[in-house]
């Protein structure tokens, strides 16, 4: 996400470092290779002007700061003006209404029936515990009701479809009807798109915004289009008004100009980003988060909330509890790769750490990367996990291989890191205690 411009934005602070102040010969050279970067981004050109503008503006206001040096400075400026560009604070959605109805408007291909989904199942897991339909109004396509209806399976979310019916307004209230009767407290209305933007497409999602008077009308865009994903809001909102943008494909786009342009040019908030295909793949959109990303500050505040969501607070305690009386075993290794994998794409993650997302962009990381040390120890009877000992008699060792599917060599390299790991914990137990007694002492 953003790397080339990421890259092209830390080559243009170089020019400030060992500089001593900052000056507005040496601000305006940085600059102008900021704004190289802006525009290699695909940012609006006008957009990057006014942007430049204020940065300029702000740092040469900051000269009396002589203790922070100008690099550094010139990276909080212009990470603070990257997080107002982007919008400042981050926009909830509005659920009011029972039930709330949340309408999906964008073009064919912009992945508007994924984000009904993935919406969908943010909403399930949710703490407030909603009760999300899922409402199919896309009547030229039967392919894509289907698309909507086998998520729903997936997702365990009912999915509210007419057959035969070609009119979307009708379906569409009926759907809210239905939600009533059901208890639904949510009902996320997919839409038909057309390639390009056309009248008859901005007349039928018009009159459903007009029927439905929806609490949230979301518009789905592509963000590898660029500022062709720009225009495209452009016109959407000229037409129905919308009230949050969504940017779905984020996960492949270096560039990040309709990120960067969309909010000053149609002054409307993105509200969420799509990271990835799988179901899981949504975040909310937070300006200053996506700013530390850009700058390869990484994204902590986001990896702890995942791993709040994942890690049951119980567990943990219990975790650290093993830890420190050397108990950890097997079963509590696979514990934990099961707890990683609840939070995601192992790639996303690590890109979220800072200074970490760069180096791994280039590198395979996927989801299978714990496959085979996940297989060796569910190869494992539960009483080998329990006592990893057990473990040194070869039998075992080639009975664990041949079941997992590895080979003996894995599942030696396994164990030894297992214990690698046991007697760090040892030591680091052993440390703590010494702590301890000198400042009891003391
Ligand atoms: P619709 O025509 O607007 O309903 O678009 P779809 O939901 O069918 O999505 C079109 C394609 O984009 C599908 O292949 C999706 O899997 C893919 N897609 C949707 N959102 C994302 C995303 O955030 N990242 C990636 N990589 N692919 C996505």
């Amino acid at each position: 996400m953003f790397e080339s411009l990421s890259e092209r934005l830390e080559r243009s602070f170089k020019i400030l470092k060992g500089e001593g102040k900052i000056t507005e010969v040496n601000v305006a050279d940085a600059l102008k290779d900021v704004r190289k970067a802006l525009i290699a981004a695909d940012v609006n050109y006008k957009v990057a002007k006014t942007f430049i503008d204020s940065v300029k503006q702000k740092a040469m206001g900051m000269n009396v700061l002589t203790a922070v040096r100008p690099k550094e400075m010139m990276i909080k400026v212009v990470h603070d003006e990257l997080a107002i560009l982007m919008g400042g604070e981050a926009q909830p959605i509005n659920l009011q209404g029972r039930p709330a109805i949340i309408l999906m408007s964008g073009l064919q291909g912009s992945g508007k029936t994924t984000m009904s989904g993935k919406l969908a199942y943010m909403l399930k897991k949710d703490k407030k515990q909603h009760k999300p339909l899922l409402v199919a109004c896309d009547v030229y396509r039967p392919a894509a009701i289907d698309q909507l209806k086998v998520l729903g399976d997936q997702l365990e979310v009912p999915v509210y479809s007419e057959e035969g019916n070609k009119n979307p307004v009708e379906i569409a209230l009926n759907a809210v009807q239905h939600a009533k009767a059901k208890g639904n407290d949510i009902v996320i209305v997919d839409t038909a798109g057309r390639l390009a933007v056309d009248e008859e497409m901005m007349d039928e999602i018009e009159n459903l915004k007009k029927s439905l008077n929806p609490s949230e009308t979301l518009f789905v865009v592509d963000a590898m289009t660029g500022q062709d994903a720009v225009n495209t809001a452009k016109e959407f909102n000229e037409r129905i008004d919308f009230d949050g943008v969504v940017l779905t494909k984020l996960d492949g786009d270096t560039r990040g100009g309709a990120a960067l342009s969309i909010r000053t040019v149609v002054d409307k908030p993105i509200k969420f980003v799509g990271i990835g295909e799988k179901m899981d793949a949504l975040n909310v959109f937070h300006p200053q988060r996506m700013a530390d990303r850009i700058l390869g500050m990484g994204d902590v505040v986001s990896l702890v909330e995942r791993a709040q969501q994942a890690i049951d607070e119980k567990e943990a305690e219990e975790l650290e509890r093993k830890l420190r009386k050397n108990k950890f075993d097997f079963e509590d290794f696979l514990n934990q790769i099961q707890t990683i994998k609840k939070m995601g794409n192992i790639k996303d993650l690590v890109s979220m750490i800072p200074g970490v997302g760069k180096a791994v962009k280039d590198v395979d990381i996927d989801d299978n990367a714990f496959k085979s040390v996940e297989a060796i120890i569910r190869s494992m009877t539960p009483k080998e996990r329990k006592e990893p000992s057990l473990l040194a008699n070869q039998s075992r060792k080639i009975r664990i291989a041949k079941g997992s599917g590895t080979t003996i060599q894995e599942v030696n390299r396994l164990i030894k890191q297992f214990d690698d790991m046991r007697k760090m914990m040892k030591q680091m137990n052993a440390m703590d205690k010494k702590g301890m007694m000198g400042k009891m002492k003391a």
